[in-house]
């Protein structure tokens, strides 16, 4: 008590020979303003609260406390023998808590915006709200004195310097954090937040050089209008065209909800190569979904940059009841010809981050269940499929990388000349373990990513090396027979590549027959012609194969250039169940025949269809019968002894 009554002397004496000051408050009276517009068109704004959103908007409302105490401590500071001593110096302390509060949250939503982590940031809001709490305790324990110079009044003190270091303190760490993440953050981020700390660090310095200039909240008022122009305006997180949220709330929204456990359903829409022909009825049905979006409550809906639209639900019921609707009104009732595609995600946790959800719609987009229903549900079942997929791509990449894909030959029976001319080249890998896996595993998927071009590749230069290396010509082999998919087929350099490899091997091309096998997802007829007319130039022969599945049709055999039809096993096994299925062989047969053409007749496996598909005149029989597809060695012992005749007579002569 004795200190403080000459403290309490001094200030009286002060005041007591100035009584009346000026209210210098008019900037603190314009900063509030500005700041309020700046509340309002805030708040006015629909956002989906993301940390840093929150962050900032705690920021705002600090900024506004800072500057509405300024103001309040300014006027009771210029009537002090008015309010009295204990109030005064309440509020004046109080009015430096909150400046140093807004130091605290710029540093906190700095965090916000460089810890993706979410244990991360929880463990430094601690820390941080830790020395807060020191700070209070500190300015309030700390003393504070007044000073008037006849126009301001202004406060100084212990108080005030405690203040002043956790100021310093703060910046410091919001400086270290800045420059640490840097690299990490957006370049416009970090531009705006560093323009700001320098505001700050510049009011710093003017205060406790100059005690009479109060620039505080005319510096922070300043800084957060920078902040919300260029990073925190709600609009710039909405899509202009439609209202809805843009890809840039829509990665940190979503990755947010995965970080902080927080389930959800979602919902994806999108339409036919909408950026390449916009139709108007594609625009109308789009709109409708729109609109459908748009206000319902607990929801978000975002708009991307490639113009899919996803609608976010926290409760998956009510995501159910919305695709029901959709499916109900766009698929299954809507006009056919602009029916959106429709991907549903009924719980998010299937996945643990955007990564691999977003893989999995684009996976589930490109499905063939996409394409042939226009809508997809991607559960845990979806997942283990995708993850099965991935599984079989990456043993195929292995197996490429590793020399493990074998070529299996099956040996092709001539009727003519009752040896076997030919054989079927068939793939098998071999994965890690040594076990043998068939090519239903992998070729589709192998199609599919493309990896069939490299695969098809290999074959052939398997099949090349085997004619080039071994004296299978010399028992009769005649050519082998070579599987083509439907992605080689359109590959424009296929021909090219297939002759230079045949060139390097020094084999001719009538050794070699390809088989093309008719599809309805041909995109280009065009080039799988020019390919055949190109082989055929060389002497490369060509089968259609798999004729008598479901998508054969005998014009297909008109229109391309092939010497051989191969029966497929389906047809060959009908033949001897269903009169139907005979009369469609016979005249398929009969038709073939007419236009010179050769019949393989694949699945045979028994002696009484081998007799009945000879009697018909098919020409070449392959099956179990004979054999099973068998590797390249027991291929060769296969042939040396079946085909022994053949080589002996050959030789003699
Ligand atoms: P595909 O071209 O129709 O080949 C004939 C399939 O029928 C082979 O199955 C063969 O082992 C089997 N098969 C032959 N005779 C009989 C029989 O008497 N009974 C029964 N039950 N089956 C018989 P595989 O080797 O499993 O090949 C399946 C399919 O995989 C092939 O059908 C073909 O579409 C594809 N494929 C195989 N190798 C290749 C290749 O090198 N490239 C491409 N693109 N596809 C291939
Ligand atoms: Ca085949
Ligand atoms: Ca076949």
């Amino acid at each position: 008590m004795l200190k403080i009554r000459p403290y309490y002397v001094k200030i009286k004496h002060i005041f007591a020979k100035e009584r009346r000051h000026d209210m210098n408050i008019a900037i603190q009276c314009c900063s509030l303003m500005i700041l309020i517009v700046i509340m309002y068109l805030y708040l006015s704004c629909k956002k989906v609260f993301l940390n840093s959103e929150f962050a900032f908007f705690n920021l705002l409302c600090s900024t506004v406390l800072c500057v509405f105490m300024d103001i309040i401590s300014i006027v009771l500071m210029s009537k002090y023998d008015y309010f009295g001593r204990g109030i005064v110096n309440g509020v004046a302390k109080f009015y430096l808590i909150t400046v140093v509060n807004v130091a605290r949250c710029c540093l906190m939503y700095i965090m916000s915006n460089v810890y993706d982590n979410g244990d991360k940031l929880k463990i430094s809001r601690l820390a941080v709200y830790g020395s807060f709490a020191i700070v209070c305790i500190g300015i309030c324990a700390a003393p504070i004195e007044f000073v008037s110079d006849g126009k301001v009044v202004y406060s100084k003190g212990l108080s005030l310097y405690v203040s002043y270091v956790f100021l310093c303190i703060f910046t410091l760490q919001s400086v270290a954090l800045l420059a640490k993440y840097s690299r990490v953050l957006n370049k416009d981020r970090v531009k705006v937040m560093s323009l700001w700390i320098i505001l700050w660090i510049a009011v710093c310095v003017i205060q406790a050089f100059y005690k009479k200039q109060l620039i505080v909240s005319f510096a922070i008022t300043l800084g957060m209008l920078v902040v919300y122009i260029r990073l925190e305006n709600p609009e710039s997180a909405l899509d202009r065209e439609t209202g809805l949220f843009n890809q840039n709330t829509f990665g940190p929204y979503v990755s947010q909800r995965f970080r902080n456990g927080e389930r959800f359903s979602l919902i994806m829409v999108t339409f036919d190569d909408f950026n390449k022909a916009p139709v108007s009825g594609t625009i109308r049905c789009k709109k409708e979904i729109i609109n459908l979006f748009k206000d319902i409550p607990n929801t978000f809906a975002f708009k991307t940059n490639e113009n899919d639209i996803y609608i976010l639900y926290k409760h998956s019921e009510e995501a159910e009841k919305m695709f029901e609707l959709l499916r109900r009104r766009f698929i299954l009732y809507g006009d056919k010809e602009f029916r959106p595609y429709i991907s549903y995600m009924p719980h998010s946790s299937i996945t643990d981050n955007i990564d691999d959800m977003l893989h999995m719609f684009r996976q589930a987009n490109r499905s063939n269940e996409m394409v042939e229903h226009h809508c997809i549900i991607i559960d845990k079942a979806f997942r283990d499929r995708m993850m099965e997929v991935q599984k079989i791509e990456k043993m195929v990449n292995d197996a490429i990388e590793n020399n493990r894909i074998e070529v299996y030959y099956q040996p092709i029976y001539s009727t003519e000349k009752h040896i076997f001319t030919s054989a079927e080249a068939l793939v098998r890998i071999r994965d890690d373990k040594g076990k043998i896996i068939p090519p239903a595993t992998f070729i589709e998927i192998a199609e599919r990513n493309g990896t069939i071009l490299k695969l098809g590749e290999i074959i052939f230069e398997n099949v090349c090396t085997f004619i080039e290396t071994s004296d299978v010509l010399q028992y009769g082999l005649e050519y082998i027979e070579v599987n083509l998919s439907v992605v080689q087929c359109e590959h424009e350099d296929l021909a090219k590549e297939f002759i230079e490899i045949m060139r390097k091997h020094n084999i001719s091309g009538e050794t070699i027959n390809l088989e093309i096998t008719e599809t309805a997802t041909l995109a280009s007829k065009k080039k799988l012609i020019a390919n055949m007319i190109a082989l055929r130039n060389y002497g490369v022969g060509f089968s259609l194969d798999d004729f008598g599945t479901g998508q054969s049709n005998l014009n297909y055999i008109v229109d391309m250039p092939v010497d051989i039809v191969k029966f497929d096993k389906e047809m060959t096994t009908a033949y001897f169940e269903s009169t139907k299925a005979k009369y469609v062989m016979d005249a398929a047969m009969h038709m073939i025949h007419g236009m010179k053409l050769d019949i393989v007749s694949e699945g045979v496996e028994t002696a009484e269809q081998l007799d009945t598909m000879e009697e018909l005149g098919i020409q070449y029989i392959q099956g179990y019968y004979f054999s099973k597809p068998l590797s390249q060695n027991e291929y060769l012992d296969f042939i040396h002894k079946k085909n022994k005749d053949y080589y002996e007579q050959h030789n003699k002569q």
